[in-house]
């Protein structure tokens, strides 16, 4: 690239340019471009006032992961038959400390997907406050239909390979989509017979007799009802007797549930990949936990034990029932701009992201141009990374603390997180907008990072 002149080229250009070059680099790698031109366009107010970081090409460093590994994993199916799936892993920015995030086991894995939520990851993990890198990792392989014995052997494949690359002070993976308590066992099993040591660290969202957290299974989506809370708090509004809807009726998506009803919200819709349930008494959360966390049966089931709820075979119509709060816990671009019209129409007032990216750029600029309040995933879901790495810091230090000493701290995270991307967003001349302030305050506590440690 070119030297850049700021007297004749302005930082929008430098951006625009920027972001040609990702895609050229990256083709066709769709879900990258979006993440990288939403914090992009972020950046913009942050780099007229600190040129430093277009000087030492921050951006276009930070941009570019230090590592992406990619490798066969063959495993033997039931039948005795060979399956053979990709693993990936991106190492993206480790400024902060060892590479963080979680493993995602889905058939629509593939080097996109991996780096967006690495991209992601990497000022999600910076927000919290944390001394995390940003990472991610996965594969394509489809636990759905699996059996225990295929998915212990497929885990045990990856892990293989896996394990070259990682460990408590260098890489330190967790659970994503498919990916929760028992494969993370499975996983850690395997690196402990291999490396022949008990490093507990390695992983984090770990059983808790493995050397798990109290807290973890829950944080992700209790943290994203704490963020959220405080974003209704400063408008005079709450959960208490507000209609929520939620997608999704993973893990992100129960706790987030637990956490709103604890609140006293009515949750009345909640979806799976096939379809969404609209209960108008309210989602009865035992009877999700039962079908999701025990028997591993689509959400279709839950009328057979609730005949008064409608169950409708189109996941993205759940974005129709009307509601005062969305929180989108499913997966990325789960909700558009047609549903966010649909949404703003039906008096809407606001929208916390659970998943990763899993609202379209187009329909986050229809949610603040309509005043939605909107809570953004790096900002709002990272309640699940900053108890993994509360689970690093137990494991380091052979202390173990209760549920009520973790869900302090992630109150606490939550709270500041909030602060700082609002305080950052009024600091850079866009108050109220958090998607912004979420995105500058991630980039420069890393950027300041990279800079102290020179170019490497
Ligand atoms: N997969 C989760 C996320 O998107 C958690 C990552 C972790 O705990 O390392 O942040």
């Amino acid at each position: 690239m070119h030297a850049i002149n700021l007297e004749t080229e302005n930082v929008q250009t430098y951006v625009n340019h920027l972001y040609e070059m990702v895609k050229v680099r990256n083709p066709s790698e769709v879900e990258l471009h979006q993440a990288v031109k939403e914090v992009f366009n972020s950046l913009v107010p942050v780099l007229v006032k600190n040129p430093l970081y277009i000087k030492q090409r921050v951006l276009d460093r930070i941009v570019e992961p230090e590592r992406f590994i990619t490798f066969r994993v063959p495993w033997v199916d039931d039948e005795g038959v060979v399956q053979v799936n990709r693993g990936y892993r991106v190492q993206y920015n480790s400024a902060l400390g060892p590479y963080k995030g979680g493993l995602r086991f889905h058939p629509s894995v593939n080097a996109s997907i991996i780096k967006f939520l690495g991209f992601e990851q990497v000022f999600k993990n910076a927000l919290t406050g944390q001394f995390i890198g940003g990472g991610k990792g996965g594969s394509d392989f489809d636990p759905k239909g699996k059996s225990d014995m295929e998915i212990m052997r497929f885990c045990q494949s990856f892990m293989t390979e896996l394990s070259k690359h990682i460990g408590p002070d260098k890489d330190v993976p967790a659970g994503d989509i498919g990916v929760g308590a028992k494969e993370i066992g499975y996983l850690f099993g395997q690196y402990k017979k291999l490396k022949g040591v008990y490093e507990a660290g390695v992983l984090t969202g770990k059983a808790i007799d493995s050397g798990g957290s109290l807290g973890r299974m829950e944080a992700t989506g209790y943290g994203l009802v704490y963020f959220v809370e405080e974003m209704l708090r400063e408008k005079g509004l709450s959960f208490e007797n507000s209609n929520v809807v939620i997608s999704g009726s993973g893990n992100v998506s129960i706790y987030a549930m637990e956490k709103a009803i604890q609140l006293g919200a009515t949750v009345i819709a909640c979806s799976d990949s096939s379809g969404y349930v609209y209960d108008p008494s309210g989602i009865n959360l035992d009877t999700v936990k039962r079908l999701k966390e025990v028997e591993n049966k689509r959400i279709k089931e839950y009328v057979i034990s609730h005949p008064e709820a409608v169950y409708q075979p189109n996941y993205k119509g759940i974005w129709n029932v009307p509601c005062d709060i969305a929180l989108p816990c499913a997966t990325q671009n789960e909700l558009d701009i047609k549903s966010a019209n649909q949404l703003i129409k039906n008096g809407v007032k606001a929208i916390g992201e659970g998943a990763n990216m899993p609202t379209t750029i187009e329909a986050m600029d229809e949610f603040q141009a309509n005043s939605v309040l909107f809570a953004p995933a790096k900002a709002a879901n990272a309640g699940g990374v900053a108890v993994s790495s509360l689970e690093m810091a137990q494991n380091s230090s052979r202390v173990f603390w209760t549920q009520e000493e973790v869900d302090v701290k992630l109150r606490d995270i939550m709270k500041n997180i909030y602060k700082k991307s609002m305080d950052a967003s009024q600091e850079y001349g866009y108050p109220g907008n958090l998607v912004i302030g979420a995105n500058i305050v991630g980039f420069v506590r890393v950027a300041d990072t990279m800079i102290a440690q020179g170019v490497i």
